[in-house]
């Protein structure tokens, strides 16, 4: 059975590049199930669809084809072929991603792509529901936070850096905020820390340290050098 290490957490704690990281040392995929979030909202944004309108979003969910394959030690996505990059990560979606995300049928669609991600090996999967709803039985679950202003800071660096956005870190935060109020107080799925989960509050650690941190609360027998 493939092994599953869950990592939920806020917009901009840092769960990307920790996971990145610890599924290269692993040998585990990496597995960012927010892009499909962001996948539904800018097929539903393309296509028209009212995102604030459940109804509507509901009966769009099913149309989306996704195609998911391992490469390059992740695992990727394609719409109609292409890969969608960073035309997934502008404000324009980070506005509407949260509000597509609290439809039941997007999330049981989201979730039955992710478990049967098991098939192509050992994962390293984050988001915000992946302790609590989607491997919950996973014996490696963190819950990694860091503060509203570390948060904020760390993603309009990543906006600029990659060109997609240049705002200020005063409307990188307000956006974090409301996207982090719908994420936790939606009726299906809400970002919460499981119990049991191992808690990381990422603000003054180094991404090194977060990286150690989680790779020494694993089971023992999933050590790379067991
Ligand atoms: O992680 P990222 O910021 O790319 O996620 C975009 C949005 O997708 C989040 O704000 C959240 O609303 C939603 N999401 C979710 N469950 C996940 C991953 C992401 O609801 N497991």
């Amino acid at each position: 059975m493939s092994k599953v290490i869950a990592i939920d957490g806020p917009s901009g704690a840092g769960k990307s590049s920790v996971s990145r990281i610890v599924g290269e040392r692993l040998g585990f995929l990496h597995v960012d199930s927010g892009a499909l979030y962001r996948i539904m909202t800018w097929q539903a944004l393309a296509r028209g669809v009212e995102t604030s309108d459940p109804e509507a979003v509901a009966a769009f969910a099913p149309t989306v084809e996704i195609e998911c394959r391992p490469e390059n030690g992740a695992i990727a996505y394609y719409v109609g072929g292409e890969k969608p990059g960073d035309r997934i990560r502008t404000p324009e979606i980070n506005a509407h991603a949260s509000q597509v995300a609290t439809v039941k049928a997007v999330r049981e669609r989201i979730t039955a792509l992710l478990r049967g991600m098991t098939q192509y090996g050992d994962l390293v999967v984050e988001g915000r529901d992946i302790t609590t709803a989607v491997f919950p039985d996973s014996p490696a679950r963190f819950y990694l936070t860091a503060s509203a202003e570390a948060r904020a800071r760390r993603r309009q660096k990543e906006e600029v850096e990659k060109g997609i956005a240049n705002q200020s870190a005063e409307s990188v935060k307000a956006s974090l905020l409301a996207r982090d109020a719908i994420d936790s107080t939606r009726k299906y799925a809400p970002l919460r820390k499981a119990d049991g989960a191992v808690e990381i509050d990422s603000s003054d650690l180094t991404l090194e340290q977060v990286v150690e941190t989680v790779l020494a609360a694993l089971p023992s027998e999933w050590s790379p050098n067991s």
